[in-house]
């Protein structure tokens, strides 16, 4: 049901950056609609069912190290739901494959996956980072200009040598991302590092995340299966914003655009310079494939891993693999199978027979007899999966942050605006509010902690 209200602010998008921004805007006394095209919340962290079991679409696990996502778990009463995954991790690389726990960095040594002389480098660059980056906020990217000029493969070398950086940092870039390390500045690797020596680990949520972005969801008000085409800012200062929606005109106070940079850039009329460079930020595609299994994985099969992570460059399609039944979330098996960049292009148009096929067949050399195994199956395809973190990025973050105009009515909150991670995305949607709370009611924002 449209409210028409022209002193509400309008989100754009129920991801969970639209999300946090709408509760934020609502629980601050301000009058909030999220619009959203779909008609579900959650975007790219929601959970389906697939046979008996849950397929993350999106994000699938979150870290303790997080600093926005945590306070939005407490503040909707989830924190009981929070279930730990397993550290086991397997990392593939053209027919050979090493297993280690997180949880015990030496197993990296005993299970063969790093040798004898890549411990020191590694174990200087681990100090390092927990003397100089642990500490860092690892959701604010505008926070990390100082390792903006530097080529991210060549800094991981540089900071925890060869080894680590081929067997480790490079496919945890790829399995997690999709992407390369040296299409990345040193900031992302820099965030890993940084919650690597903060000891995070990995959860989820009894339920899946989903169960996340659905809590916030009944916090606010959303108008399912409207899509916004275009954000016009107003022609005169103390104007109204003005957005074209596939239900027609409607006028708004203000307007936070929390969707990926290409459909943002579609959105945004006349983008301001620092805007443009923003919305310019590439993304890494995603094909996953969530296979239901009709047992859960035996203890030892592939390798006892929550995830397998697979070297890039290396002959198998994928980017990763996440075992279900190794999150402690409960409900049937599913493998969510998550194909790399090559073929992911050219499985952008395959039919859903075509994509299982080639998931099972992928996956078949670490686990044969597969294809018998499956009892149902889904296929999630997202244009833009993950944002990258290119040299410059950073600064370009900070700028449009710093130099937003004082009363400006359109706040964006994209992904683009930080890490490809949900931490980050919830941070960019509290940001704008906060932003936007202190321009509408004239008063500091109660909890920012979101920086400048
Ligand atoms: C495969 C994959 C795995 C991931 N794994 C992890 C992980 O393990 N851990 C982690 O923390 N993060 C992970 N991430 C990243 C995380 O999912 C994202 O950072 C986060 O979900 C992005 O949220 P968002 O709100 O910015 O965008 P989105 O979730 O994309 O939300 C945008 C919303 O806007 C809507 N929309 C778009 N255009 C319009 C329009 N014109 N009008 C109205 N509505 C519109 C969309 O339908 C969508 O609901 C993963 C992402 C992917 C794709």
């Amino acid at each position: 049901m449209r409210s028409d209200r022209p002193d509400e602010v309008v989100v754009v998008g129920a991801g969970i950056a639209g999300l946090s921004a709408a509760h934020r805007l609502a629980a601050a006394g301000l009058p909030v609609t999220v619009i959203e095209a779909e008609r579900a919340p959650g975007g790219r962290m929601s959970t389906q069912a697939v046979g008996e079991g849950l397929m993350e679409r999106g994000a699938q696990f979150l870290s303790t190290g997080y600093e926005s996502i945590p306070g939005l778990l407490a503040t909707l009463g989830l924190e009981e739901r929070i279930t730990t995954v397993s550290g086991r991790t397997m990392v593939a690389d053209d027919g050979r494959t090493w297993r280690f726990d997180t949880r015990r960095p030496l197993s990296m040594v005993s299970g063969g996956l790093l040798r004898g002389r890549d411990l020191v480098p590694a174990a200087r660059g681990g100090w390092a980072a927990r003397r100089e980056l642990a500490a860092r906020p690892t959701n604010d990217l505008g926070r990390w200009t100082d390792l903006d000029e530097r080529d991210g493969l060549e800094w991981a070398r540089e900071r925890f040598g060869q080894g680590l950086t081929r067997r480790l940092v490079s496919p945890t870039v790829h399995g997690l991302y999709f992407q390369e390390l040296d299409a990345n500045s040193a900031a992302l690797p820099g965030t890993l590092a940084a919650f690597s020596a903060r000891g995070a680990s990995a959860f989820t949520l009894r339920g899946g995340l989903g169960t996340l972005t659905s809590a916030l969801a009944e916090t606010v008000t959303i108008e399912y299966e409207v899509r916004v085409d275009r954000v016009q800012r107003p022609e005169s200062p103390g104007g109204h914003v003005v957005l074209t929606t596939s239900q027609g005109r409607r006028e708004a106070a203000a307007a936070v655009i929390a969707v990926p940079a290409g459909a943002a850039t579609r959105i945004l009329a006349d983008p301001a310079p620092d805007e443009a460079a923003v919305l310019a930020t590439p993304y890494s595609r995603g094909l996953l494939a969530g296979l239901a299994l009709a047992e859960p994985l035996a203890e030892d099969e592939l390798g006892g891993a929550y995830g397998v992570l697979v070297t890039p460059g290396s002959s198998s399609p994928l980017a990763a693999v996440a075992v279900h039944s190794r999150t402690n979330a409960g409900a049937g098996e599913v493998l969510t199978v998550m194909f790399g960049q090559d073929a992911a292009r050219r499985l952008a148009t395959a039919d859903h027979a075509t994509v299982r096929a080639a998931a099972v067949e992928s996956v078949e050399p670490w686990l044969p007899g597969l294809a018998d195994r499956v009892t149902d199956s889904r296929v999630t395809r997202w244009q833009e999966a993950m944002p990258y973190v290119p040299i410059g990025h950073a600064e370009a973050v900070r700028r449009y942050r710093a130099r937003l105009p004082a009363g400006s009515p359109v706040v964006l909150a994209g992904d683009y605006l930080g890490f490809p991670w949900s931490d980050s995305a919830a941070f960019n949607g509290l940001w704008a509010a906060d932003r936007l709370v202190a321009e509408l009611t004239g008063a500091p924002p109660e909890r920012s902690g979101t920086g400048p």
